[in-house]
């Protein structure tokens, strides 16, 4: 699960972690009061930040024309009309794909004023089983073009799970990142609370970038998280309340929520042929002998094992609501499932949603010959695919003509 940046500030700063004051917003007119209460606090000037799922907001643009999901803003009034602006509208980064993301709340902080911008993140390393460390002195820049173009400016320290990060460690970064004097040991003291958000709380990712040298009125520099993603595994929300309550639906693909209602493992990718599948192994190579003929998956969709008439009807309605689909492939393996029970909720869900896109139908397992029978004397316009690889070929051909 993603939660959005202010609150992973908030889980940031449980651990220690200085994060710039602020508070989120989903009503333009509630801007003007937040920003006073950060002016009283002492500071001079804001940012008004868009809270999406998804980075490179700040060189985004909105579909209304309006540039930048980040802006810094002088006065209240200022920072209303930027409000204004963003709520409610599509913004467009390099991340959210071309048909963007709605903004529905905004994070109201106070402006640093930023020397330096560095990024630091800590993942799971899967070579080693192991979380590690990761830092560069390339802060606010795309790190997969950091680690491709100059990877030597990544440092990385490898971390026992066992022990934890060691305070050692932590200022080593610091001294690669080229911190001097005291901002080593401010420094060190942030990377450790980013490492304990990022233990304590089962994330799988947590990324702070930037992590930045600010200095405050008085010329007096330290260390703080500009900008934070965290990412959780899912399977150890169970034991975070607090976690579980932060999920926002509205960052959720609708029709992934609605196929996690009917135990349905379906996942929204942006091609043409829809995929429904039994078991998540087929359902790979599914996808991948579509794409051998030279056809591309519309979705990733495993029904399970043992999928009832009810989920092959709700895996039907889910497919068709992406309006991208031209063609429908089911490839089923009859192993816990009986192939004329598969059969026969295809031949009810077709005649259910109406459907009238080419549908190739492989069947292969228990009772195959009762299953294909009722396929073919359903009157429906079903096509069989013999093979997988026939069928394979057979809905990339529909689909092309
Ligand atoms: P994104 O990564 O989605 O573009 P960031 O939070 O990193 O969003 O913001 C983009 C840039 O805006 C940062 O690299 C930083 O330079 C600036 N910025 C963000 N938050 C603040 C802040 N509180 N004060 C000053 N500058 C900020
Ligand atoms: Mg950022």
């Amino acid at each position: 699960m993603n939660i959005h940046e202010y609150q992973a500030k908030e889980l940031l700063a449980q651990c220690g972690v200085a994060v710039p004051p602020g508070e989120m917003c989903d009503q333009p007119d509630h801007a003007g009061a937040m920003v006073r209460k950060l002016f009283d606090q002492g500071h001079d000037r804001v940012v008004v930040k868009s809270q999406i799922h998804a980075g490179g907001r700040g060189k985004g643009t909105f579909k209304s024309g309006f540039k930048g999901g980040v802006k810094l803003c002088k006065t209240a009034a200022e920072a209303e009309d930027n409000a204004r602006a963003m709520l409610g509208q599509v913004l467009v980064t390099k991340q959210t794909g071309p048909e963007g993301r709605q903004v529905n709340k905004i994070l109201i902080a106070a402006a640093q004023n930023i020397q330096k911008e560095f990024y630091l993140a800590v993942l799971l390393d899967r070579a080693t089983s192991r979380p590690v460390v990761m830092a560069s002195t390339e802060g606010g820049m795309d790190i997969e073009e950091v680690a491709e173009k100059t990877p030597e400016k990544i440092v990385r320290e490898s971390v026992d799970p066992a022990v934890g990060l060691m305070p050692y460690q932590a200022r080593k970064i610091a001294v690669r990142l080229g911190l001097k004097g005291a901002l080593i040991g401010d420094a060190a003291k942030q990377i450790l609370g980013v490492y304990r958000a990022f233990w304590e709380n089962d994330a799988s990712l947590v990324e702070i970038n930037p992590l930045c040298v600010i200095t405050d009125r008085d010329g007096k520099e330290s260390v703080a998280a500009v900008d934070a993603k965290v990412s959780l595994d899912d399977n150890a929300l169970y034991r975070h309340k607090n976690i579980q309550a932060m999920r926002d639906i509205n960052e959720e693909a609708p029709l992934e929520i609605e196929a996690s209602k009917h135990d349905l493992n379906y996942i929204k990718l942006d091609g043409n042929i829809a995929c429904l599948v039994n078991g998540a192994g087929l359902a790979m190579a599914t996808m991948d002998i579509i794409k051998h003929f030279g056809g591309s998956p519309a979705n990733f969709l495993d029904v399970g094992g043992g999928a009832s008439k009810e989920q092959v009807t709700a895996a039907f309605q889910i497919i068709l609501g992406d309006p991208n689909v031209h063609g429908i492939l089911v490839n089923i393996f009859g192993g816990i499932m009986q192939c004329d029970v598969i059969a026969a909720g295809i031949v009810a869900a077709v005649k259910e949603t109406g459907l009238t896109l080419p549908l190739v139908v492989r069947l292969e397992g228990n009772n195959v010959e009762i299953g294909k029978n009722i396929l073919q004397n359903s009157g429906l316009p079903i096509i069989s695919g013999g093979s997988m690889a026939d069928a394979a070929e057979k809905v990339v051909k529909a689909v092309a003509s």
